[in-house]
Formats: structure tokens, C-alpha cells, sequence
């Protein structure tokens, strides 16, 4: 790896789909990027359960290789039935495959990358990044945040730690190929759902809750599995180790930039409030994120980097977050073991039935 230097245009932390896409589009227009990742290898190991609508391609890149299967739709499931069939195609992806190439087309636009750093402190434009046991400080114009739900970035602007789902999930050997991506809601799984998103013989099969269940969550998800075998869905439980983290679910944050610092992907809340799909809005969040910067690098004489960032987000967010906001806090203060009333409640607040958009 190159040695990194002192001074950059932009310094990017995190190398997800919304660091490596706004680096790519920085790179591009000619300013100096560094972007620094604290994982050893990029997009290892993955924590999502990687499905994409097909519009991902207007953004973003895909090659054969990065698509593990088309869906045709999502099913429904509530209380074990199917309650809606939705034709809304996507991919499920290989997403450590995909994320590294993203990462490499911003390094071959001419961003420098360092993994294996930890961004650790910001004061004004200067981050110390810890790499091993060894500290440096590198200087940026700007400070681009792409580094996910803990964002440290986030928490410079002044922001508080913003509502979360937990997720856990296991890849699964499926019992026959499935066309559609599936998902599960259940009384028991408060403030979230099941999902079994195929990808050719194997699924990734998860459960993300309220954070209230994070002590609960690995038994949820292994009587979940065990459901799924007894309806040979799967052939097992027997999978490679669970992954997961957490799910930003309180739309956007309230300050999203500063005269030089900024944020996007999930650090700025750009995941979807009531389905938890992030990975389109990461690499759409960073791009706006990325012409908001250099806008304003081509004319430092004006400050418009937050005016502009904002409206940008908000532009493209703002409406439809609102809406999941609040159909989430709707759904969580109705939450009940009623089955005919759960299943009511999550028709009006679940994003596959006209009653969402009909309130
Ligand atoms: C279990 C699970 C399932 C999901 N399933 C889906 C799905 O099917 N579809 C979908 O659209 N979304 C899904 N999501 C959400 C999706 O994964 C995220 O919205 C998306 O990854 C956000 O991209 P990002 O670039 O903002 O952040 P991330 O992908 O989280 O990337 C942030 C990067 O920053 C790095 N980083 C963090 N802090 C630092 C630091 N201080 N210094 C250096 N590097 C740092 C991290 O190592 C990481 O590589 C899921 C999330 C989870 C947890």
C-alpha cells in the first residue's frame, strides 16, 4: 500500500457502498481523496442480508459476478400466511464481492485507500487515525463520514445515537431454489420481521427486532430456522456463524453537515425507516454527498456546503422517510398479540400493502 500523506482534499472514512461511491465521484473530479477503512480486507465480513431493487444499476455498477440471484418480488407473510405477493424485482448480492469493486473503481479513479485505520478522533480538519498501535494525523479540506451506524462523525456534528433495529442472520442451504425474496412478520418479533432472501441454493435467512430484544434475538432466530426446516424451506440449521449488527431506523439525522464535515450512507440515517434497505440509499447519500463537495471546492468563496447537502437529502429522502417514521412509530405503539389485529396493523404500516400509502 502506498504511504498515505499529510494532506488531502477529502478524507472519507469508511469504505461501504457510500464511502467507495463518494470517493469514486471526488476522485473523479479531480480532488486529492483518502479513504480510510478500519477492516483489513473490504466488505469482509459481510453484515446484510444484501438485496438490492433492480435500480441500483442507475448508481451504481454490477457485474454478473456480483448478482448471487434475481428476485421476482417479495412475499408476505403474516402470522405464517401469505398476505401479499409483490412483483418488485431485485438482486440479491454478493456483497463483500461488489463492495471490494466499488472500493477498487474509486482507487482507479485516483482515491487513495487505507484499510486496517481506524479513524479515532476529529478536531477541526484534522484526523488521528490509529493503524495497529501506531497513530498518525492526516489533514482534509473536508471530512467525509461514511462509517455506519456508530458513525464518529455523526457524533462530531452533535448528533445523538439514533434509533436502531438489531439483526442477526445465518446463510441456509435451501430445500429448492426461490424466485421470490420472503418476508415474515410475526407477533413475537416486536419492531421487526423474518426475511429469507435466496441466492441460488443457500439463503440468507435473518431477524431483525427493537433493540428492547437484543437478548432475545438468538433464540428468535434459531426457532425462526427451525420453523423454516419443519416447513422444508431449508434443509437445516447448520450454517456457516451468524452475522448481524444494527439497523438505523429514525430516518435522518438532524445535522448531516457542517461548513467541512459531512455524512451519509447509515451514518447519516439514509436507511429506510420500516425496511431497514440501505444499500442503494448509502451509495445515492454519498454521491450527493460527493457533489456537494465539490461544488463547494470549486467555490470556496461561498458557503453552501451544508445548505446544499441538506436540501440534496432531503430532496431525495426527506418525503418518503417521513411517511416510514412515521408508520413505524405507528406500528410499534400498536403492536399486539391479537392476530387479527396484527394482521391489520402491519397492512397499514408494511411498504407491500396499498394501505401504507392509502393514510
Ligand atoms: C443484518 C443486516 C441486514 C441488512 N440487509 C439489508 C438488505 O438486504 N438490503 C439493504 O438495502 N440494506 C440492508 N442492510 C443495511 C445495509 O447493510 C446498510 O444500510 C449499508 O451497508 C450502509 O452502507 P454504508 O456505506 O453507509 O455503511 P457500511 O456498509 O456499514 O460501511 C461503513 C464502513 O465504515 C467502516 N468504519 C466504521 N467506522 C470507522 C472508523 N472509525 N474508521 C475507519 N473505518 C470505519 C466500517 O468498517 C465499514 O466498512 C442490512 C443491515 C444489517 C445489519
Amino acid at each position: 500500500m502506498k504511504k498515505i500523506g499529510d494532506n488531502y482534499d477529502v478524507i472519507v472514512i469508511g469504505a461501504g457502498p457510500a464511502g467507495s461511491a463518494a470517493a469514486r465521484r471526488l476522485a473523479q473530479a479531480g480532488l486529492q481523496v483518502l479513504v480510510i477503512e478500519q477492516r483489513q480486507k473490504i466488505g469482509d465480513h459481510v453484515q446484510c442480508a444484501e438485496f438490492v431493487p433492480l435500480m441500483i444499476t442507475k448508481y451504481a455498477d454490477l457485474r454478473a459476478g456480483d448478482v448471487a440471484q434475481q428476485v421476482t418480488g417479495i412475499k408476505t407473510f403474516i402470522n405464517g400466511e401469505v398476505a401479499s405477493v409483490l412483483r418488485a424485482p431485485g438482486y440479491v448480492l454478493h456483497r463483500a464481492r461488489w463492495d471490494k469493486e466499488l472500493a477498487d473503481a474509486a482507487a482507479a479513479a485516483g482515491a487513495q485507500l487505507m484499510t486496517g485505520g481506524r479513524a479515532v478522533t476529529v478536531n477541526g480538519l484534522v484526523v488521528t487515525l490509529l493503524c495497529g498501535n501506531k497513530q498518525q494525523e492526516v489533514t482534509g479540506r473536508f471530512i467525509l463520514g461514511c462509517d455506519g451506524p456508530r458513525s464518529l462523525i455523526s457524533k462530531q456534528l452533535g448528533n445523538q445515537a439514533g434509533e436502531t433495529c438489531i439483526a442477526l442472520q445465518q446463510e441456509l442451504t435451501l430445500a429448492k431454489p426461490l424466485k421470490y425474496a420472503k418476508i415474515y412478520f410475526d407477533p413475537a418479533w416486536y419492531g421487526g420481521y423474518a426475511w429469507v432472501f435466496p441466492k441460488g441454493r443457500a439463503a440468507n435467512v435473518g431477524l431483525a427486532v427493537h433493540t428492547s430484544y437484543t437478548g432475545q434475538l438468538k433464540d428468535l432466530l434459531a426457532e425462526f430456522c427451525c420453523t423454516l426446516v419443519k416447513d422444508q424451506i431449508v434443509l437445516d440449521i447448520a450454517g456457516p456463524a451468524t452475522t448481524g449488527g444494527l439497523i438505523p431506523s429514525g430516518g435522518l439525522v438532524p445535522c448531516l453537515a457542517n461548513d467541512h464535515m459531512l455524512v451519509a450512507g447509515d451514518a447519516a440515517g439514509c436507511t429506510h425507516p420500516i425496511t431497514g434497505g440501505g444499500i442503494m440509499n448509502a451509495v445515492v447519500s454519498g454521491q450527493l454527498a460527493a457533489n456537494a463537495v465539490i461544488m463547494q471546492a470549486n467555490s470556496p468563496a461561498g458557503k453552501h456546503l451544508a445548505d446544499g447537502y441538506t436540501s440534496a437529502i432531503q430532496a431525495e429522502f426527506g418525503r418518503q422517510f417521513a411517511i416510514a417514521r412515521n408508520r413505524l412509530a405507528n406500528r410499534n405503539q400498536g403492536w399486539t398479540d391479537n392476530k387479527a389485529e396484527f394482521t391489520t396493523l402491519i397492512r397499514r404500516n408494511w411498504i407491500a400493502f396499498p394501505e401504507y400509502y392509502a393514510q
